[in-house]
């Protein structure tokens, strides 16, 4: 059964007298610590010496070398980025984690597919918002909150689950509400947006793109069409504020007849073998390792198909159609 978390469900308390480290200063790591300081809770900030650790300080917190601030701490954030983290835990987190501390990560990747197996006396947490950092911080100050995946992955003090809620409370996110799931599962599903999901919408769009161009509209009339005029983003939010059918009402009868009856017209094609390969090669830990590869082998691909991505002709009709609508 589905368990969704709220604010009555948790209680700061469970952290009380207790020092939280937030490692990591970025997108996920400033927001959140800026929301469990302005909580009421004990936060130090770990960081390496750069531009991060300076801001971090002036915005009041005692900021550390990672190791010393897990030392420091009872409860340690890792929110630096997943692909480093692996290393960064071996060397500066591991040996100084004391008995009974509680890790809280959040994406479930690297505990997910092994990359780090925490000893049995730590207590092991998800707090995985679904937010981008600036978001939140932003719902935290406007009092709305930000939805999160949340789990235990291992108790070793009997008080992993309240140590879990209290930092979700922390951060903002019962407010809107915390789903529990488990490392595995939270990382199967954000791979499955990023690898499943979000290719096969890209594919649409981009041979959408391909075939107006080729048909002879100017391609600032089809980027604007398809997506730069921003109603497809607020489209969106009414597909999240209505839901994906009721907000079909919101667009004209000729609209809602012609989307109707020619998307009955695509039954037939059937994505879902494709996605399910996707899945497949996510949950057998085939992606994991082929991303540890690359990263151990200096990125070779990942900088190619990057540099690739300046040359696609998308770029430059983006940027036609940006001046030509004054955006920037
Ligand atoms: P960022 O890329 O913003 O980086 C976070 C911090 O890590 C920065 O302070 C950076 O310092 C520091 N850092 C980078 N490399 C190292 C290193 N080798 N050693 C120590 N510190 C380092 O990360 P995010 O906030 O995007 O991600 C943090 C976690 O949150 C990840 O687990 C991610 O999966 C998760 N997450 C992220 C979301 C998002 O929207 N971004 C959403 C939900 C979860 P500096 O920049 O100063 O170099």
């Amino acid at each position: 059964m589905t368990t969704v978390f709220h604010d009555e469900d948790a209680d700061l308390a469970a952290l009380g007298g207790e020092t939280i480290a937030v490692v990591g200063y970025g997108n996920q790591g400033r927001s959140q610590a800026l929301n469990l300081r302005d909580s009421g809770l004990s936060v130090v900030v770990g960081n390496i010496g750069d531009a991060a650790r300076a801001r971090a300080a002036s915005e009041g917190f005692s900021v550390h070398d990672v190791a010393e601030a897990v030392a420091r701490a009872d409860v340690v954030m890792l929110l630096i980025p997943d692909e480093v983290m692996p290393e960064v835990y071996a060397r500066d987190i591991a040996p100084r984690l004391r008995r009974g501390a509680c890790v809280s990560f959040a994406s479930g990747y690297n505990v997910a597919f092994r990359l780090i197996v925490p000893p049995p006396e730590l207590d092991v947490v998800l707090v995985a918002p679904r937010m981008i950092g600036p978001g939140v911080r932003d719902r935290y100050v406007q009092g709305t909150g930000f939805p999160s995946f949340v789990g235990v992955h291992q108790d070793a003090t009997g008080r992993a689950r309240a140590r879990m809620l209290a930092l979700a409370k922390g951060i903002g996110s019962t407010r809107a509400g915390c789903l529990a799931l488990t490392m595995e599962q939270e990382a199967h599903l954000d791979l499955f947006t990023e690898q499943g999901f979000g290719p096969a919408m890209g594919l649409a769009l981009r041979q959408s793109i391909e075939l107006l161009v080729e048909q002879g509209y100017p391609p600032e009339a089809v980027l604007m069409e398809l997506y730069m005029s921003g109603e497809l983003a607020y489209t969106a939010q009414r597909f999240v504020d209505t839901g994906l059918v009721a907000q079909m009402d919101f667009h004209s009868h000729t609209s809602q007849y012609g989307s109707m009856t020619r998307s009955a017209k695509l039954m037939d094609v059937d994505l879902k073998p494709r996605l399910l390969a996707a899945l497949d090669d996510i949950r057998s830990g085939r992606f994991a390792e082929e991303w540890t590869a690359e990263q151990r082998a200096g990125l070779p691909l990942f900088n190619q198909m990057k540099a690739m991505r300046e040359h696609y002709p998308l770029v430059e009709w983006e940027r036609r159609t940006r001046k030509a609508f004054r955006m920037d």
